[in-house]
């Protein structure tokens, strides 16, 4: 029985691909073309209103809080001070129209000097906004992930019974994108087991997204293989040939040590002031002193550049022992891993 179940895995094409991606990864890693010292991430909503089965958030090991836009119009003044050009709104876990000023939190970004602001969301909550004022904000990609367009998706990938509020969202954002002629990107990120052509296949699709799909509209194939969240997600948590990313180089971690993870370079700021590095994966040490990726908390500090520029030696600690044997916990389980090459 196991040797059948073996012999099947190396007939596939599985370990070859994993092989081509490990190589490439390690001996090609990319360029620094986006220039990542210069992005920063804002959590402005740690809630979320749906339960992903690929996604930490369920595991509960973060509190449920919300940003004020006295609170984040400080931080932008002082992050764009500071150099940064590239705003990311999107919450390591959470729900950005789950904060209802997420409209003015645009735009106090965009009027505190950040030249591009983009953001992740699951869409369900946008049609509690002004969406023709959400897309005058000064907001420029709002990328939508989702599971496919059908009730039961939702119920087994999202384990929420949400398909009815995000269609009316999506239709009522599709419909002022195209009557105000906004240059927003909207792009359809799907999650899924699902293929682009059943996705395509869609009732919702054909006669709602379908006829608004131009240049600046529309959606990417289908995310099937995710990552695990530093080991917190199981392969047995994804259902229908949804896997997660076992890809040896990003597994083990002395490979790592060739060249480090482009998105140390990167910061951001969690909804309860905590200033991390990379800001997009974490285990259950979030929120304490042992969070490996934690540089200080901003309420202790008179603002950010107080804070980078007493945490200085540090931050280029953390940042060089990424490639000199001390790389972070959470770095060695991390399968997010991208390499980068400086030039
Ligand atoms: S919508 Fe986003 S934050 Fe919420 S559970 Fe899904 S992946 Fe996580
Ligand atoms: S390896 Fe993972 S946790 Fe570490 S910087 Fe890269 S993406 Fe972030």
């Amino acid at each position: 029985m196991i040797e059948n179940k073996l012999l099947n895995y190396f007939k596939s094409e599985q370990p070859y691909r994993f092989l081509g991606k490990s190589i490439k990864n390690l001996f090609f890693p990319v360029k620094d073309e986006i220039n990542v010292t210069k992005t920063i991430s804002i959590e402005v909503s740690s809630i979320c209103d749906v339960k992903c089965i690929f996604c930490i958030y369920h595991l509960g090991y973060r509190g449920e809080k919300i940003m004020m836009p006295e609170e984040f119009r400080k931080l932008t003044k002082s992050a764009v001070n500071l150099g940064y050009d590239y705003l990311d709104l999107t919450p390591p876990s959470g729900e950005l129209f789950l904060n209802k000023n997420a409209v003015e939190i645009v735009k106090i970004a965009k009027d505190s000097g950040f030249k591009h602001i983009g953001a992740y969301t699951n869409g369900i909550s946008l049609h509690n906004h002004n969406l023709d004022e959400l897309l005058r904000s000064g907001i420029n990609v709002i990328i939508i992930s989702f599971p496919g367009f059908g009730k039961t998706f939702y119920q087994e990938i999202c384990r929420a019974d949400k398909f009815e509020e995000f269609t009316e969202s999506i239709a009522l954002l599709l419909e002022i994108h195209k009557k105000i002629n906004s240059q927003v990107i909207i792009i359809f990120e799907p999650r899924t087991y699902l293929s682009i052509k059943q996705i395509k296949e869609s009732d919702f699709y054909c006669k709602i997204v379908s006829k608004f799909i131009k240049d600046i509209v529309f959606v990417r194939e289908p995310l099937r293989v995710f990552d695990s969240w530093c080991g917190e997600i199981k392969g047995k948590n994804l259902v229908k040939g949804m896997r997660v990313d076992i890809n040896p180089i990003k597994s083990i971690h002395p490979f790592k040590n060739a060249y480090p993870c482009i998105r140390i370079f990167t910061m951001g700021v969690l909804v309860n002031g905590d200033v991390r590095l990379c800001n997009c994966r974490y285990d259950k040490t979030i929120g304490t002193e042992k969070d490996p990726l934690f540089i200080g908390n901003i309420y202790n500090y008179k603002d950010l550049e107080e804070l980078i520029k007493e945490n200085d030696e540090k931050i280029e600690r953390m940042r060089s022992g990424f490639c000199n044997g001390k790389m972070a916990v959470l770095c060695k389980k991390c399968p997010f891993y991208r390499p980068v090459k400086f030039s």
